[in-house]
């Protein structure tokens, strides 16, 4: 048996990253920045008015002062003249700072008759201007690798990155097995279940970049199983759930082996899980995952979704736990790692009863992934665990 950390690293051997192509901003979020880039301007572009209200000389400011209003200054339309002793310019946020002018009066602390203000309040020593570059400068760069969210979007939006170079999404094929899945929808004959693995596993590793496609599901022979692998096409990676042990039904291993996998078994000291299976298949890889449901989406967080991160340029990085307390005692742990499902309680974090790795209502439940290490000893309630975030 191998440590979780050692079976990760023998699979991110068998990827690596994806070509870089370029994409119009608006279709960036979700993806990853394959190339640096730099801002094309500074913000704000000028001084502008952080406040609706009036621009003056800052020296001039103080309770009771009077200006004259000589014109106004708009977000997109400044003030062409200069500000000069004891004037003032109406101003609205956005608006670039006049010459001369090194304060907004914010509109509140004024009384204006006419073409005239009078402050009435003491100034509260805030300029309400946001200076030239205060956002970003010129040249600032936005570092890759990178997985754009929303605010990133926004950022290159205002640098005036129009296109952005990212990773292509590598293609996951996702298979399962076994003469006893129908589609959710169908009809189950009285021996069959639905299909939930590669449901679960779409959803997990879409939300990681993938572009996840489900191939048919391969029943347990042989010809079918081909079949479904002549649907994988030129995926990057392709996963088999289930058909992995040494059943007499467990087909996956022969068929991948004679459409080209180079195999490896990694028996992992983990729970849940099984041996995994893995190897270079076609142009990128393959690995088998357990069947147990539970097993299968413990598996792709643990394995699935690393590979995916290193096919997009990310480091992988889920070895990044978090710590907790633990709120109930817990026995010593024997030689594999193991993940148990787990639920928040007064802040401290608590095992479900039951951890049969065959329980998706659990695992549904489930908020975190509480790891305790090959054995790890007796724990009482208040001592820290690791966990991963569900
Ligand atoms: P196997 O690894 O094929 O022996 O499957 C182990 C268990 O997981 C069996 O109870 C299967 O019915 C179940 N199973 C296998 N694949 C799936 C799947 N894609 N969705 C739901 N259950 C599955
Ligand atoms: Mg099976």
């Amino acid at each position: 048996m191998i440590p979780v950390a050692e079976a990760r690293a023998a699979l991110l051997h068998l990827v690596s990253p994806t070509g870089i192509e370029t994409v119009p901003l608006a279709e960036a979020a979700g993806r990853v920045l394959a190339q640096s880039v730099i801002a094309r301007r500074d913000q704000p572009p000028f001084d502008a008015s952080a406040m609706d209200g009036y621009a003056v000389n800052a020296a001039e400011v103080e309770q009771h002062a009077m200006f004259k209003v000589i014109g106004e200054a708009a977000a997109g339309h400044g003030y062409p003249g200069r500000v000069g002793a004891g004037q003032a310019v109406r101003i609205f946020t956005g608006a670039p700072v006049p010459e001369g002018a090194s304060y907004v009066v914010i509109q509140e602390d004024v009384s204006r008759t006419g073409d005239l203000i009078t402050l009435v309040d003491a100034p509260d020593g805030a300029t309400h201007i946001r200076p030239l570059g205060s956002d970003f400068s010129v040249g600032q760069e936005v570092s890759a690798p990178h997985l754009l969210r929303a605010a990133d979007v926004a950022l290159l939006a205002a640098m005036n990155i129009a296109e952005v170079p990212v990773r292509r999404r590598p293609v996951v094929a996702l298979m399962s097995t076994g003469d006893e899945l129908v589609m959710p929808g169908d009809t189950p004959g009285p021996d069959q279940i639905i299909v939930s693995n590669t449901f679960g596993l779409k959803a997990m590793l879409d939300s990681h970049g993938a572009e996840v496609r489900m191939l048919p599901i391969a029943r347990d022979t042989k010809s079918s199983l081909r079949q479904a692998f002549d649907f994988a096409g030129d995926a990057d990676l392709v996963v088999t759930i289930g058909g992995a042990s040494v059943g007499d039904h467990d087909l996956v291993a022969a068929v991948a082996q004679e459409l080209g996998l180079e195999r490896s078994f990694y028996k992992v000291a983990m729970r849940p899980g099984k041996p995994l299976m893995a190897g270079r298949f076609r142009h990128g890889a393959m690995v088998g995952l357990p069947g147990n449901p539970v097993s299968a989406m413990v598996c792709g967080r643990l394995f699935v979704v690393p590979m995916v991160r290193a096919l997009l340029g990310l480091p992988s990085d889920p070895d990044a736990m978090s710590r907790a307390p633990l709120a109930i005692a817990l026995p010593e742990n024997g030689p594999r790692a193991h993940y148990m499902r787990g639920f928040w309680s007064n802040g401290a974090l608590q095992p479900f009863d039951s951890q049969d790795s065959s329980l998706l209502s659990v695992l549904a439940q489930a908020e975190a992934l509480i790891l305790r290490p090959p054995h790890a000893p007796a724990a009482n309630p208040g001592d820290t665990v690791e966990y991963l975030t569900l």
